[in-house]
């Protein structure tokens, strides 16, 4: 595709949108009386119309059916968490009874850490990458202390090479080999926060199971934002929030992944609760815990409903929308036509004002780009925030900017780009 840099290509583009009448389907936030350019949703997600009424319904059942709503209406609770499998499966390339609905997503990297993190003297090691999302290195931290050892021995992070940005697969792979014998567990993003890489989840994997150790990610900026393939690449578990590229609200549930292939593995420790156990013979409040099979085996307490609600809301969005390869294939060209603004901007300077530290080859990107800004970085964003761009800041001079393709516009990359060049002017 050759991009140009004018407002009219823009609006050809977004008129041979198959997917541009979606946006309608948010509210969008208002600055000054118009509609923001909100590109934030790596962060939250913006609110379905759909969803409140989502909410009303469920609790409409809660005044008319009360306890009953567990058993009898439209949607009874007891299977309501079901009812998003299918499309929550599609969007992480899973079998239906390989994901669940639960909690939030650091409690549940937690209790899949009771299962697929079980060290010993031999095998203790984790493997991440450098500069994870600080709640899983809290994560990884207190579960190797919980064991008993020392993060310093335990967590081998991985970092970029001198002079680099990103990391190289090839480089995982040989930190993975380097440590084999004592590898515990591979947990990487799927996608990292801060520079937006998206890993080579498969070849990670491989590596991984190769070493002898199980293969995890945290999801939060992949899920709902690129086509994964969980079940096919063999990874162990995953788990993601549904509140950033899935819109489901602030704070909204999390999502798990467990491969069935341990789904008779009965050695597996969990920290179990009711509302994993076997659906026909719950109620039957039997002493010994019977695990269902699948992943909803790993849920611990009551199905929060309006949560759900939230959720099913916009998956019922994303399965109108084609699912994630018809968003992808428009998240692919949105974010290369922004990059490509961006890099005009940089044309008229002497040197690059706006470097993008996320990769540059789209098959390991998602929607974000993360964006060093040269120099008045602060002062910047600041121009943008007051202009009604909305990106999100990160220490120290990190502008990210996620063009999500269920309700950002080719229009509204085009005055995001054009802020950011006025900024140069403006904050001088
Ligand atoms: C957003 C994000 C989180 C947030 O976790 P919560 O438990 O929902 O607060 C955790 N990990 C990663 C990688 C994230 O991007």
């Amino acid at each position: 595709m050759i991009y140009q840099n004018s407002l009219s290509f823009a609006i050809a583009q977004d008129n041979d949108d198959l997917l541009k009448d979606f946006r309608n389907q948010f509210l969008i936030p208002k600055h000054k009386g118009k509609d923001v350019i909100y590109l934030c949703g790596n962060s939250l997600g913006l609110q379905p119309k759909s969803a409140a009424q989502y909410i009303a319904d469920q609790m409409n059942t809660w005044q008319n059916l009360a306890v009953e709503g567990w058993f009898q209406g439209d949607d009874p609770w007891l299977e309501y968490h079901k009812s998003l499998s299918a499309s929550i499966s599609k969007i992480v390339g899973a079998r239906e009874n390989e994901v669940s609905v639960m909690n939030s997503l650091t409690v549940n990297l937690h209790l899949l850490m009771v299962s697929f993190y079980k060290p010993n003297s031999k095998r203790f090691k984790i493997i991440m990458e450098g500069g994870a999302f600080p709640s899983d290195q809290y994560a990884m931290e207190s579960q190797v202390k919980f064991h008993g050892f020392d993060p310093k021995d335990a967590i081998i992070e991985v970092f970029p090479r001198e002079g680099e940005l990103t990391l190289r697969t090839e480089d995982i792979v040989q930190t993975i080999n380097n440590h084999a014998a004592e590898l515990a567990l591979v947990l990487f993003s799927g996608i990292n926060y801060y520079t937006g890489q998206f890993f080579d989840l498969e070849a990670i994997t491989q590596a991984a199971h190769k070493a002898g150790a199980y293969a995890g990610f945290d999801l939060a900026h992949a899920a709902g934002n690129v086509p994964l393939k969980l079940h096919e690449w063999g990874a162990d578990f995953a788990c993601w929030c549904s509140y950033k590229y899935m819109n489901s609200g602030p704070g909204g549930i999390s999502g798990i992944f467990v491969h069935e292939k341990h789904f008779t593995d009965n050695q597996m420790n969990r920290f179990a609760g009711w509302w994993g156990y076997r659906a026909d013979k719950r109620f039957l409040m039997a002493p010994g815990f019977d695990p269902a099979i699948g992943a909803d085996g790993w849920q611990v307490s009551t199905s929060p409903i309006l949560l759900l609600a939230l959720f099913k809301a916009s998956m019922a969005i994303f399965d109108a929308a084609g699912g994630i390869d018809a968003l992808r294939k428009k998240s692919v060209a949105l974010t290369a036509f922004f990059e490509f603004l961006i890099n005009e901007i940089n044309k008229g300077q002497a040197e690059d004002i706006f470097r993008i530290i996320t990769p540059a080859n789209p098959d390991i990107r998602g929607c974000q780009l993360s964006v060093v800004c040269g120099q008045n970085a602060k002062a910047i964003f600041k121009y943008l925030a007051d202009n009604g761009v909305i990106g999100d800041w990160r220490e120290p001079d990190v502008i990210r900017l996620s063009a999500v393709p269920l309700y950002n516009t080719f229009q509204d990359v085009y005055h995001a780009a054009k802020h950011l060049a006025d900024a140069l002017v403006a904050v001088k």
